[in-house]
């Protein structure tokens, strides 16, 4: 039954302003879409570039929100493959042409006219949302919505970063501990790598988080890890990680950086890059990339760490993220 009522949404207006609590009508799908009502919505770094104006193509007025989880409460005409009442997890690419060279290329994160959930698409920081359904994933049981949220961004682009970290990467550096992380240290070391992770300097608590979570080394950023790293993946905004991390793999080695958003990097000089080092942005995900990581994550018990915080509390969210004051991942629940 189509819910034609309004809602409670958190939207976001345009730079500079913080998110505002509004009453807006429930979205009616179009024959692509399902009309979904959220359960849980995690929080994104990617959703505070958005807020803080570093990503500047938001459409506007705009509902944030790109790892969600929810009950199907109605069906456009088309769709196939999901029923009212299903459980439903929405990620961040929620629409691709299907047609541009990348799509068929099978690069289709790369798409030329992509949607963008929570970006160019209203997104989950509300009671009920719209997705189109060829862009969703079934969640797995083992796991609650609260929990499954973060998978549907921080579990699968930290998931694309492992891929192209490389199949025979033994020895893995995570640089950033943060929601992403905390999910693939823990894929990573349940397929028997071993994890390198760098915090800020200083923070002894991201360090002990990281080894109850299977790190067997923790350090700072500016640290060097006692073995010559395989791959490093930077999760952490911070453009002077590259070189850092450069110089913390071997000849040949991977690094990958898992963010959409980084300050500069500077300037360092080429002995870093030289002997077939490799660097590397990640950018979206593929349908495939979900469909890999959503089986891994029925298989592997991941304990997903997580606060919760009311819908209302959207702006508090951000700024804990922004502030580095959370371990795990932020979820909203309406
Ligand atoms: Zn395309
Ligand atoms: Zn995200």
């Amino acid at each position: 039954m189509v819910n034609t009522g309004s809602m409670r949404a958190m939207v976001f207006h345009g730079a500079g302003r913080r998110l505002a609590l509004e009453t807006v009508p429930v979205p009616a799908p179009s024959d692509d879409q399902v009309l979904i009502k959220v359960e849980a919505c995690a929080v994104c770094r990617t959703d505070l570039h958005v807020v803080d104006s570093d990503l500047t193509e938001p459409k506007l007025p705009l509902i944030p929100g790109h790892e969600v989880v929810g009950r199907v409460s109605a069906v456009g005409g088309k769709v196939a493959g999901f029923s009212e009442g299903d459980r439903i997890g929405v990620p961040w690419l929620g629409y691709t042409c299907g047609e541009c060279r990348y799509c068929r290329a099978g690069q289709e994160n790369l798409c030329e006219r992509a949607g963008f959930t929570g970006y160019t698409l209203d997104g989950g920081y509300a009671e009920y949302m719209v997705a189109d359904s060829r862009f969703c994933f079934p969640i797995p049981e083992r796991y609650d919505s609260v929990e499954a949220a973060p998978l549907l961004c921080a579990g699968l682009i930290g998931y694309r970063s492992y891929r192209m970290a490389g199949e025979h990467a033994e020895h893995l550096g995570l640089y950033g501990f943060g929601a992403a992380a905390h999910i693939l240290a823990q894929l990573a070391a349940h397929q028997g790598r071993r994890i390198y992770a760098f915090t800020r300097p200083g923070d002894t608590e991201g360090q002990a988080f990281a080894r109850r979570l299977g790190a067997e080394w923790t350090g700072g950023s500016e640290q060097t890890p006692p073995v010559s790293l395989d791959a490093a993946v930077i999760f952490a905004p911070v453009g002077a990680l590259v070189p850092a991390a450069l110089a913390a793999v071997r000849p040949g080695g991977v690094v990958v950086c898992g963010g959409i958003h980084m300050s500069d990097i500077p300037t360092f000089p080429y002995s870093l890059l030289w002997r077939e080092r490799v660097l590397r942005s990640v950018a979206n995900l593929t349908r495939r990339d979900g469909e890999e990581f959503m089986a891994l994550a029925a298989r592997a018990p991941l304990r997903v760490e997580t606060r919760r915080f009311d819908l209302e509390q959207a702006n508090e969210a951000l700024d804990a993220l922004r502030a580095g004051a959370l371990e795990g991942a932020a979820v909203l629940t309406p």
